[in-house]
C-alpha cells in the first residue's frame, strides 16, 4: 500500500481539526503536519501541537530558503506547510494536512501522486456559523471575515477529489477513513 498525502480544505469552524484529531487518534500510519503561521496563538493553543508560531520576519526568510511545500497569506497572516516534514514523513507514513483550499491545489499541483483532495462541507451555513461563534475563538470582525470567505471556499469544491459533509462526526470521519483506504489500495 502507498503513503497518501491527505489534505483536509473547508470554511473555518466547519469541523476540520475535530476530524483531523478524531483520524489521527484511530489510524497510528497516519500523522499529521504541523504548518507555521504568523498569527498569535489562541486560548489553549500550543507552539508545536496546533502550529509553529513564528514572526513575520522568520516566515520571509523561510519562504525564500524554500522551506516551505506551500504558503499562503490569510486575514493578513502567513500559514505555511513544511516541506521537510511532509517529504521525510511520506517514506513510512501517510501524512495529513490541514490547509486552505488554495494550499490544497498547489499541494496537488506539487505533488500530484500523492495529494488526496477532500472537502470538508458543513450541513448548512446557519450550522457553520453556530459551529463557529460556538467555539469562542473569534471576535465579532474575525467572524464576520470568515463568514465572507465561506462561499469561496465552498465554491471551489468541484476542484477538490472528495467533499465530505460533517454533519455526524462519526459518520463523516468513517467517509474519510473509507477514501483514505481507497485511496492507499491504488496502484498508480
Ligand atoms: P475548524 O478546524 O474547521 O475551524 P473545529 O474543528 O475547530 O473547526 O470545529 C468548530 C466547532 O464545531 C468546535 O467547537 C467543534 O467542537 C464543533 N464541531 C465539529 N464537528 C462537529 C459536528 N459534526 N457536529 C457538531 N459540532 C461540531
Ligand atoms: P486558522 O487561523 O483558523 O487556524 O486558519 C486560517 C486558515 O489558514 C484556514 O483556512 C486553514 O486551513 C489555513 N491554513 C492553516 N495552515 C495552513 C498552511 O500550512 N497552508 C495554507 N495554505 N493554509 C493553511
Amino acid at each position: 500500500m502507498r503513503n497518501v498525502l491527505v489534505v483536509i480544505s473547508g470554511p473555518s469552524g466547519v469541523g476540520k481539526g475535530t476530524l483531523v484529531r478524531a483520524l489521527l487518534a484511530e489510524d497510528d500510519k497516519l500523522v499529521e503536519s504541523v504548518s507555521c503561521t504568523t498569527r498569535a496563538p489562541r486560548a489553549g493553543e500550543v507552539n508545536g501541537r496546533e502550529y509553529f508560531f513564528i514572526s513575520k520576519e522568520e516566515f520571509r526568510d523561510r519562504i525564500a530558503a524554500n522551506d516551505f511545500l506551500e504558503y499562503d497569506e490569510h486575514f493578513d497572516n502567513f500559514y505555511g506547510t513544511p516541506r521537510s516534514f511532509v517529504e521525510r514523513q511520506l517514506k513510512e507514513k501517510s501524512v495529513v494536512l490541514e490547509i486552505d483550499v488554495v494550499g490544497g491545489l498547489n499541494a496537488k499541483r506539487l505533488m500530484p501522486k500523492s495529494a488526496v483532495l477532500i472537502m470538508v462541507a458543513p450541513p448548512s451555513l446557519e450550522e457553520l456559523e453556530k459551529r463557529l461563534s460556538g467555539r469562542g475563538s473569534e471576535d465579532e470582525v474575525q467572524l464576520n471575515e470568515r463568514m465572507r470567505r465561506v462561499r469561496y471556499e465552498l465554491d471551489q469544491a468541484p476542484l477538490y477529489d472528495y467533499v465530505v459533509v460533517n454533519d455526524d462526526l462519526q459518520r463523516a470521519k468513517r467517509e474519510i477513513q473509507d477514501i483514505i483506504r481507497k485511496e492507499k489500495e491504488k496502484t498508480i
